[in-house]
């Protein structure tokens, strides 16, 4: 068995997208700090999170981006939409703020040589990472899905669907509009996924990906893996 670790790191000053807070890790216990239980002398290290629900790799709940109400929050997700078959689908050639079409994802699941099914996640390698995180550009140039590949996914049955961005489509109206149609069909998105050039060429695998269980959570950030037997 190989696993692949698919989540990037959460660290103080990393990139976040423009609308969410800023990480802030502060140290709240270390081992300087003895604690006295009777004649045992204990220390322990503990560290305290301020971020945002949409920090690191992380799913969108449809509370984030469907304003009926009872859109479902991150905790009332089944785990079964975490836990499926995936494929990784290569669209590194494409250029930066382009707009995917449903014919350039057709093209990109024929290169897998496998088909897409039902109840699959669908990994976008759009080569984001490589060639904009860490740069002023990776809040603003990366490339993502036009309106209609969404709704293409979206018809051909697929769980969820996942990208290297902050977003799943183009920064502006673009990404306005995937996640309205997101809401519209019943489907959600991970962002900020990594190492996704390391699925490439490799068909199906299993994807594992479970969010933490906040209470009316937005988003949920989580470890996404994929699991080769
Ligand atoms: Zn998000």
């Amino acid at each position: 068995m190989e696993l692949i670790d698919l989540s990037s790191e959460i660290f103080v000053g990393m990139q976040v997208h423009p609308s969410q807070p800023a990480v802030a890790i502060d140290q709240w216990n270390d081992h300087t700090q003895k604690v006295t239980f009777g004649s045992t002398v204990h220390s322990a290290a503990s560290l305290r999170l301020s971020m945002g629900d949409h920090t690191g790799t992380h799913v969108d709940a449809p509370l984030h981006f469907d304003p009926a109400p009872g859109a479902a929050s991150i905790e009332l997700l089944p785990l079964e939409r975490f836990f499926c078959q995936g494929l990784c689908l290569d669209l590194s050639h494409i250029p930066l703020r382009h707009a995917v079409s449903p014919q350039e994802l057709a093209e990109a699941v024929s290169r897998t040589g496998e088909p897409l099914s039902a109840g699959d996640a669908v990994l976008l390698y759009m080569a984001t990472n490589i060639r904009l995180r860490g740069t002023p550009g990776y809040e603003t140039d990366f490339p993502g899905l036009a309106p209609d590949a969404v709704h293409w996914l979206a018809d051909t049955g697929v769980n969820l669907f996942g990208v290297e961005a902050m977003s799943p489509a183009p920064a502006g109206e673009l990404n306005l509009l995937a996640h309205m149609i997101c809401a519209e069909r019943g489907i959600t998105h991970i962002e900020c996924l990594d190492n996704l050039e390391r699925l490439v060429g490799r068909g199906h695998f299993t994807f594992i990906g479970f969010p933490l269980k906040i209470r009316g959570g937005t988003a949920g950030p989580m470890r996404a893996v994929a699991m080769f037997e």
